[in-house]
């Protein structure tokens, strides 16, 4: 059996009889990147506050390496092994990036030898490996002032690692990031992933797509789903939770939407303007304003930019409805995405993501040849 880090169970968190925490379930593998997700309000920064002793729970627990924290102290709960990154970073601005570090390495040793004493060999050389790993070696003799907040959030996180905490918990640590310093950040988390158990708060996806493993969603306090990003923003609860924006449509159809979108696409080349009318068109199946359809037009074309594959969507409809409409966009988005009457109705990528579209949808043959004539027939008007 794996060890686990972290076992939280029905864990209940209340303010004045509000849940913020409502018997959440957790469990987290040594070792794993872990990222956690959820709509404003969800519950995400009092999950960590439960965690780091910041806040009591009402009910339940939560053990660490298999020790129960309850009524623990912040600091104690730090002393054991878990150390939290704050969303504004936290360092010594008139001290220098080597300095700042060095006070880290420290902080939980005897004060007088960190006054005192230079810092022992083996610590010296953990810094210089720091340096490293968080991508500041050139900067490590300017003031933490001179830094940009991008590296000052990776200064900050090897701050939190040079205390070798065995979890670390970091709370929306791209916030305010540029594209770059953002990838940096990411690419620093990945690395301190395979020595280290992390948990990762996060509002923006992209950034999530590029570190994620597996994904917990929170909503309301409670756990409500987990997977991998792909499972999980495909998920109908999901899509539900994160749709405000486009408030009319349903989570099946935007999932049929999507699973159009996505055929378009098969041969990962479309002109722009093909682009436009077929996003157009889908947009306009369900929406009935012109706001909405911009709306809808604006989530599809993010689907398009995950990758998402047509298996992790297909199998979400359960009513043969919405089986047989959902081929009936695809075909038609395929079709349609060829005009000149010379090229191939269809190419060979396109006839082989449709083949394997056909596969998953499991419609009869003759339902299938009944929406393809009918679609045909449309096209040719
Ligand atoms: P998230 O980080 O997911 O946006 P939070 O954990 O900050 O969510 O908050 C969850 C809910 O709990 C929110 O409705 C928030 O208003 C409420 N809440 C958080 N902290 C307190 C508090 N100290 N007192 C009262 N309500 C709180
Ligand atoms: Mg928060």
């Amino acid at each position: 059996m794996t060890e686990k880090i972290l076992e939280i169970e029905d864990l209940t968190v209340a303010f004045d009889g509000f849940k913020a925490i409502n018997q959440l379930n957790f469990s987290m593998d040594a070792g794993e990147l872990r990222t956690i997700i959820g709509p404003n309000g969800a519950g995400k920064t009092t999950f960590l506050d439960a965690i780091t002793g910041k806040v009591q729970p009402t009910k339940g627990q939560v053990r660490f390496k298999g020790r129960n924290l309850r009524r623990l102290s912040e600091h104690k709960i730090s002393r054991l092994g878990i150390g939290r990154k704050f969303q504004t970073p936290r360092v010594y601005l008139n001290l220098t990036v080597r300095e700042n570090l060095d006070l880290a390495c420290n902080r939980n040793k005897n004060v007088l030898a960190t006054l005192f004493q230079k810092p022992p060999a083996r610590d010296r050389g953990h810094v210089g490996g720091l340096l490293e790993t968080i991508g500041l070696t050139a900067k490590a003799n300017l003031k933490a002032d001179l830094l940009s907040h991008g590296e000052k959030q990776r200064l900050e996180i090897g701050m939190l690692v040079a205390q070798s905490p065995d979890l670390l918990l970091v709370d929306e640590p791209v916030a305010g990031l540029t594209d770059e310093e953002t990838e940096n950040v990411g690419a620093l988390l990945i690395a301190l992933a395979e020595s280290h158990s992390i948990i990762v708060i996060e509002h923006d996806m992209e950034f999530v797509r590029q570190i994620a493993r597996k994904v917990t969603v929170l909503h309301q306090g409670s756990v409500l789903c987990e997977g991998t990003m792909d499972e999980v923003q495909n998920d109908p609860r999901v899509i539900e939770v994160y749709l405000g924006e486009v408030p009319t449509i349903t989570p099946q159809q935007m999932i049929i939407l999507r699973i159009a979108a996505t055929m378009a696409w098969s041969d990962g080349n479309l002109a722009p303007e093909e682009a436009e009318v077929i996003l157009s068109r889908l947009s306009r199946q369900f929406a009935t304003d012109s706001q909405q359809q911009e709306q809808l037009k604006e989530e599809l074309q993010n689907h398009l930019t995950q990758n998402a594959k047509i298996e992790s969507l297909v199998p979400q409809l359960e009513e043969v409805e919405d089986r047989q409409l959902a081929l009936r966009l695809s075909y038609e988005a395929i079709a349609s995405s060829r005009r000149t009457p010379n090229e191939p109705a269809i190419n060979e990528e396109e006839a082989t993501a449709y083949q394997r579209l056909l596969e998953l949808l499991d419609l009869p043959p003759e339902v299938v040849q009944q929406i393809e004539a009918e679609v045909a027939a449309e096209l040719r008007r």
